[in-house]
């Protein structure tokens, strides 16, 4: 593969990927955010690395770490966007318990959890389901124990109303009864 064909492979997967996190945050009326999410990825700073270790099946910024130790992709990513709990960790208050995660603003979680769909629905193809975004956390590697628990907690609610009442049901609770509270 060569390097242009990469640039617009990388270029191709990123806009995919942003269009459905559109579509979805649109759905539930986070204008902003759907138009907004994950705009660092074109800076020079983030595409360059994106295109130079493209893999196609898996993130470029595993393989920049495997090649210089760390992903500055990924560190100039998660520093500008909200949606990642990684933005959200901080010393802690008491001054005891170091670095932890801080409680995200609802809309940015929801930003995370309709991320997760898009991300599982381009994973899966059509072996998505409304189970599969549920499946793919508690399959995780358990980073999320960074998260502050009540920002982890409303992500859980998400995954498993998504699992058992599908889209419809788990959208019109977050419009009705996660982002309201935040918007007076
Ligand atoms: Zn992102």
């Amino acid at each position: 593969m060569n390097k242009m064909g990469n640039a617009w492979r990388h270029f191709c997967t990123i806009t995919y990927h942003k269009l459905l996190v559109m579509r979805e945050c649109f759905r539930l009326g986070l204008y902003r955010q759907g138009v907004l999410h994950d705009l660092s990825k074109y800076s020079w700073t983030e595409f360059r690395i994106g295109a130079k270790y493209y893999q196609g099946t898996r993130s470029p910024n595993n393989a920049e770490r495997e090649a210089i130790g760390y992903s500055s992709a990924w560190l100039h990513h998660k520093g500008r966007n909200r949606h990642h709990y990684e933005y959200w960790i901080d010393y802690a208050l008491d001054g005891e318990s170091g670095l932890v995660g801080m409680k995200m603003p609802e809309k940015y979680v929801v930003e995370m959890f309709v991320d997760r769909i898009a991300a599982c629905k381009v994973y899966k193809k059509d072996q998505y389901t409304n189970r599969s975004a549920l499946e793919y956390y508690e399959s995780g590697s358990g980073y999320e124990k960074m998260m502050h628990p009540e920002t982890q907690k409303l992500l859980e609610t998400l995954l498993v109303m998504l699992a058992e009442q599908g889209e419809e049901a788990t959208y019109l609770y977050i419009r009705e009864n996660v982002l309201k509270k935040g918007m007076h």
